[in-house]
């Protein structure tokens, strides 16, 4: 990045943080509220009638059927002819490696060509979508330059509007040829051998991240792959020294020699994996490994392939493993393997999110069981299900309203998101924030 680069960016990033500082979060949760559903699942086992969810500053203090207890000067909302749902969480997602569909440019040379700043500022569009998704809480799971610190940073300090972000830095990395002719992946994570995985481990951590990520596999974007990069060895090291410091870790691993590895390693998830034997699955289903088979990203390369610049050819290899991923799930969600929701979200697939829990129906889920990967599961992996994943006393106010029946069909949670609070504020879009400006 030249220096003139980096000016612009900090200009950008400055004149951006005085604009939406105006409508940063800290200032719309100064109020009790008292939120009116028609029903509300509250991800705690029950499905309320009439309920109303009081919300004072940052966090629910109550929900209650009785009129009575709204605190006198409360603003009422009434959302009573939508469905209720916790905020929901998508633990697999890139949000700093946003694109925009600017004509003639694939997204690919986008990402290489923009500086650090740059992509910062650009995401917050990306983060605007994936609020408009219904989810309050991303765990993010490998950026540059630490950008994903910044943009978590900025969205808890409210000069971005964003989800609550749980980030990881830089991925472990093998040491590698490009995988694509001109890109690399992020130096900051390539290790190699037990002691170079114990300093990266410790980098992330030193950098401040919440959650390590390591990939385990070859495959990704077009490239369906799974060939194992680590060694039980190396696993093993990053998931101890993450345990030590008390992070949690997600492993990439798109086939099964990886997840064999990450699990009995004791990985916290497992992202990705596909053809899992039935070894692997019941010792997952026993320690409780989450598994986010991450599903429609793979159907998002196929719809934009071009878009992205991915090479003509490779979609036959993708349709046979999203094919062979939905029968990994299918399997794991019958041997009792514990699910979280996570999209792998990149480019332009922010707002996509919940498309995932479709297919979660699909590998044999009910609805309800689908909501719980984005809700409760989730924030059980993300060692948070005190404050996040139910709408409940002391958590965090994350709220959706949703039009029609979520335990009924999927759908509604996936395609008819209404309204959105997230820590209190309510969703609305800051200057310049939205889809129109694009
Ligand atoms: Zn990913």
């Amino acid at each position: 990045m030249s220096f003139r680069n980096m000016v612009a960016g900090l200009l950008l990033a400055g004149l951006a943080a005085g604009a939406w500082s105006q409508e940063s979060a800290p200032t719309k949760t100064a109020a009790v509220k008292a939120i009116k559903f028609g029903k509300l699942w509250d991800g705690k086992g029950k499905v309320w009638t009439n309920p109303i969810v009081i919300v004072e500053g940052e966090r629910v203090r109550e929900v209650t059927t009785e009129a009575k207890k709204i605190p006198p000067g409360a603003a009422v909302i009434d959302l009573s002819k939508y469905y209720g749902l916790p905020g929901l969480i998508d633990v697999h997602t890139h949000m700093t490696i946003y694109t925009d569909e600017t004509p003639g440019t694939p997204m690919l040379k986008q990402i290489t060509s923009n500086s650090a700043a740059v992509q910062v500022f650009l995401a917050r569009k990306g983060a605007m979508r994936v609020l408009e998704a219904g989810v309050t809480t991303v765990r993010d799971l490998g950026a540059d330059q630490y950008e994903d610190i910044a943009m978590r940073d900025l969205i808890n300090r409210g000069e971005m509007v964003g989800p609550r972000m749980v980030v990881s830095g830089y991925g472990l990395y093998i040491t590698n040829t490009p995988y694509k002719p001109g890109i690399n992946p992020p130096a900051g994570g390539i290790a190699d051998g037990v002691p170079e995985v114990l300093r990266a481990v410790r980098q992330q951590v030193a950098a401040g991240v919440d959650v390590i990520k390591m990939y385990a596999s070859t495959g990704t974007d077009d490239d369906t792959t799974g060939f194992e990069t680590y060694t039980y060895d190396e696993i093993k090291a990053a998931v101890d020294m993450a345990h030590q410091f008390g992070k949690k870790i997600a492993i990439h691993s798109y086939g099964p020699d990886g997840a064999r590895d990450a699990v009995r390693a004791g990985t916290d998830s497992l992202e990705h994996a596909t053809d899992m034997d039935d070894a692997t699955i019941a010792e997952m289903a026993k320690r409780g490994t989450y598994y986010v088979p991450t599903i429609d990203h793979n159907r998002y390369y196929l719809d934009n392939w071009q878009k992205i610049g991915y090479a003509d050819g490779f979609q036959e290899k993708t349709k046979a493993y999203i094919a062979r991923n939905l029968e990994t799930a299918r399997k794991a969600h019958k041997a009792g393997v514990r699910f979280a929701m996570g999209s792998d979200a990149i480019y332009t697939m922010f707002g996509e999110n919940t498309r995932e829990l479709g297919w979660f129906v699909k590998a044999g889920m009910t609805p309800e069981e689908a909501l719980k990967t984005a809700t409760t599961n989730a924030a059980e992996l993300l060692g948070k299900s005190n404050e996040l994943g139910a709408v409940a006393s002391g958590y965090f106010a994350d709220l959706i309203a949703v039009e029609g029946d979520p335990l009924a069909d999927v759908n509604v949670t996936i395609k008819k998101v209404k309204w959105v609070m997230k820590t209190g504020a309510i969703v609305e879009k800051a200057a310049g924030q939205g889809h129109e400006c694009e």
